[in-house]
């Protein structure tokens, strides 16, 4: 095997940061052939910092996903946004994801009056060309460039992989000279315990509507191997604020809350590669959102 020259190794830590919904996850996980960080139609499906590795011969890049920046009151809404801030702060470098089927001004001018603050490289993916006329694209491109300094400004399609390659090789080039932080066949420093829970939270996304996807926590009390290592029992609790709500999970005769286990059941095996018993119960935590105490507990620190 080639033993790569140390003193050329490149690798860092990019943060991907937007308005909710551009397609950051979307990114991430077509990035790695994986699926690490979770998707929805809904905003603000990714609530934590969720991290993903990429790996080439010579270079590794160390993802961070962020929750979307958008303006709220809600104590939870501002939580996720001072992770998605936090983040930026100690990046190598920046990755900006923009909509380009639905820019979201509001958000992009909170987002760029606080990037001014950093010195990081910053890179511009305007996501979503698979829904846009290409002849819009040139306009779009020469728009953002004067918007801000980016290095790069690069449409892609999240969805179907379009220039994804071309993305990252210019994010490439502002890649320090840097240490091999994980093996290559690491894809994620996030237990799987974590991704269950979110496996768990995505399906609550995909299925419900209206305030239930918000109000909605998820944790794992139970992530255990049966000796012979052929079944894992997981047991989740469903944190909802208000008895309706815990009504509406459960559904009709336990309905929807059997929707939600089956869904999520199968794809944790997927990931795990393994059999899964998956338990689920929904607890009542009134307010959790607006709770500190609460929001820790569930990991929004
Ligand atoms: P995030 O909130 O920025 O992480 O956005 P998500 O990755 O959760 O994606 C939000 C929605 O946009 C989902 O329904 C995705 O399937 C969709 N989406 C993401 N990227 C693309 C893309 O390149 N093209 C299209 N057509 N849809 C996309
Ligand atoms: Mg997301």
């Amino acid at each position: 095997m080639l033993k790569m020259n140390e003193s050329n190794y490149r690798s860092g830590f990019i943060a991907i940061v937007g308005a909710p919904n551009v397609g950051k996850s979307t990114l991430l996980n077509q990035i790695l052939g994986q699926k690490v960080s979770i998707i929805s139609k809904k905003p603000q499906t990714t609530r934590n910092r969720v991290s993903g590795i990429y790996h080439q011969p010579d270079c590794q890049m160390i993802f961070l996903d962020t929750p979307g920046i958008h303006k709220s009151n809600r104590l939870l809404n501002r939580r996720m946004v001072e992770i998605a801030f936090a983040t930026v702060s100690d990046v190598d470098i920046l990755m900006v994801v923009i909509d380009t089927a639905n820019p979201d001004e509001v958000s992009e001018k909170l987002l760029f009056d606080q990037l001014k603050s950093h010195q990081n490289p910053t890179i511009l993916a305007l996501n979503k060309i698979d829904c846009m006329q290409k002849e819009d694209l040139l306009p779009m491109i020469q728009s953002y460039a004067i918007k801000y300094p980016f290095k790069a400004i690069v449409p892609v399609s999240a969805k179907t992989g379009e220039q994804v390659d071309r993305l990252l090789n210019e994010m490439k080039a502002f890649l320090p000279k840097g240490p091999v932080y994980y093996p290559d066949d690491h894809i994620t420093d996030l237990p799987e315990r974590f991704i269950a829970s979110e496996i768990i939270r995505e399906k609550i996304f995909q299925l419900t509507n209206k305030e239930i996807p918000y109000a909605v926590a998820v944790t794992i009390e139970q992530f255990k191997e049966a000796s012979d290592g052929r079944i894992i029992y997981i047991n989740g609790v469903i944190h909802v604020e208000r008895n309706s709500q815990k009504g509406i999970i459960i559904g009709k005769q336990g309905a929807m809350l059997k929707r939600i286990g089956s869904r999520a059941r199968k794809e944790i095996e997927r990931m795990l590669g393994v059999q899964v018993m998956l338990k689920l119960f929904v607890k009542v935590q009134k307010n959790w959102a607006s709770d500190e105490k609460a929001l820790a507990s569930f990991g929004y620190e």
